[in-house]
């Protein structure tokens, strides 16, 4: 017999090929020619618009949405990849309702944004099959390291190529892309889209790119890099994951949600993961819903998704809780896990009802319990191996508002340094600011 949803336990091919095509398809379809000249013709135009100060990377969003209008839509990609070289892939995952969507004047008055997203989409996509659009300024004999290709990594390596610098940069993985390729949920980025970019993005030449090498590993240390090379930017992302503190949480089949994630990104056939009949996610944001969708999707019977603080103090917008909410995930709120329970496995998971109150958050003394045969952990990732020299705030790279760090030659951005959301277009503006930074200070 094969697997179905009611198949207890945490097994594979729960749905048949074709329901998990379906499943897993373009979140939102592209537009046409013709939708998106429909789309084009809502915007105003706005003078001093506010979509523009609402985007981190500062699209003149206005502008390539005339230049859509006027039937030039490879010119529009140009003024989008200006500021973000990374405009394809946020035009695909960037919370546009909590940013340049909602600041849109359409959505304050008639409750129904320009599709700015949707739009940029539509840009990115008639360009990036062509030629590379940008040319490198000639060498400037100025070597700069990165450690990390992400979206961080990537935006600053890019820049700096155009400068006529040389980049070499050292990723501690087997590919390049970051969260892009071993994050960000399947229905956002179909496709192997997010290393058809990065091929497109080393179009630019100039950047060598070094695998499976981690900063602090072997001889890749700071002091290494800064003797070799004029510059270097650190965007190692957050690769720690936070621990529940619950008992139990040895149990097999409780995870850290990044890590299915991941696997469920890296699988040539989703029908190979596994995952559980009854799952149970932890976490309020982001990865919890990526998560908690993702299960539901590959055919889990039962998902909940339960977080300690109310609803409003979820860091999931109220648009992907309602995406998470409309495939039949649970959400509940109020409650943190005390106690997992099974034997071998996890079978079951006790949580206590909590209040926020004048001293934090304080548990009621009420419980209830859970069947869970997985458990899925979201609560939050952090910095792991930053070089031991460096000054660190809040657990993250202290660094100003140009990403310099405490270190002379030293530069950092992205989720791995302090300032803005973890984002993957505040990961792009940073590293494309510290890149003009670090071209004034070497040139
Ligand atoms: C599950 C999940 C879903 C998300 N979904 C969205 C979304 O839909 N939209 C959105 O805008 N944001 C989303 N985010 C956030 C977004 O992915 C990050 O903010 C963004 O990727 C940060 O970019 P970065 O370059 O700073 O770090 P990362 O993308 O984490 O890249 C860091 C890179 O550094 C490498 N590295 C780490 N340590 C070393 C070392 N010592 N030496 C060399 N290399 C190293 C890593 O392997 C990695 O390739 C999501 C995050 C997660 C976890
Ligand atoms: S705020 Fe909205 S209407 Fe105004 S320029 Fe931006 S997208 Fe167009």
């Amino acid at each position: 017999m094969p697997n179905t949803e009611r198949t207890p336990g945490v097994v594979a091919g729960r749905l048949a090929d074709d329901a998990l095509a379906e499943n897993f398809g373009d979140l939102h379809e592209p537009l046409d020619a013709h939708e998106a000249m429909v789309a084009a013709d809502r915007c105003y135009f706005c003078h001093d618009a506010p979509c523009i100060t609402a985007c981190p990377t500062s699209i003149d969003i206005p502008l390539f949405i005339r230049q859509i209008q006027a039937g030039q839509p490879e010119g529009a990609a140009k003024t989008i990849f200006d500021q973000n070289i990374l405009g394809g892939m946020c035009a695909r995952v960037c919370p546009t309702e909590t940013l340049c969507e909602e600041a849109c004047v359409r959505e304050a008055a008639e409750g129904k944004p320009v599709e700015i997203g949707r739009l940029q989409r539509f840009a990115t996509d008639a360009l990036m099959p062509k030629a590379h659009p940008y040319e490198r300024a000639p060498e400037t004999g100025k070597k700069i390291a990165i450690a990390g290709a992400g979206p961080a990594g990537l935006a600053c390596a890019h820049r700096l190529a155009m400068y006529g610098h040389k980049v070499v940069m050292f990723e501690a993985r087997s590919k390049p892309g970051g969260l892009n390729e071993y994050g960000i949920a399947s229905y956002k980025t179909v496709d192997n889209f997010a290393q058809e970019e990065v091929d497109w993005l080393l179009g630019i030449g100039g950047i060598e790119m070094v695998y499976d090498h981690a900063l602090g590993q072997g001889d890749l240390t700071l002091d290494a890099l800064t003797d070799k090379y004029d510059a270097v930017f650190l965007a190692l992302g957050l690769s720690g994951v936070n621990a529940l503190r619950a008992e139990g949480e040895e149990h097999a089949h409780v995870l850290d949600a990044v890590d299915f994630i991941s696997e469920l990104r890296q699988a040539a056939n989703k029908s190979t993961v596994p995952v559980g009949r009854d799952v149970v996610v932890i976490g309020g944001g982001m990865t919890a819903v990526d998560a908690a969708v993702q299960s539901k999707l590959l055919g889990a019977e039962n998902v909940t998704m339960v977080y300690r603080r109310p609803r409003e103090r979820m860091s999931a917008s109220e648009y992907e809780l309602h995406l998470a909410t409309s495939k039949g995930v649970r959400i509940v709120t109020g409650a943190t896990p005390t106690r997992l329970m099974g034997n071998e496995h996890v079978t079951d998971i006790e949580f206590a009802y909590t209040e926020d109150g004048p001293d934090g958050l304080q548990q009621t003394g009420e419980t209830f319990t859970l069947k869970a045969d997985q458990v899925l952990k979201a609560i939050g990732q952090h910095l792991d191996g930053a070089p031991g020299v460096i000054k660190l705030d809040g657990g993250k790279i202290a660094v100003d508002e140009n990403g310099r760090t405490s270190l002379p030659k030293v530069w950092a951005g992205g989720d791995c340094a302090t300032g803005g959301d973890d984002l993957t277009v505040t990961a792009v503006a940073e590293g494309r600011d510290a890149a003009e930074d670090i071209h004034q200070a070497i040139c």
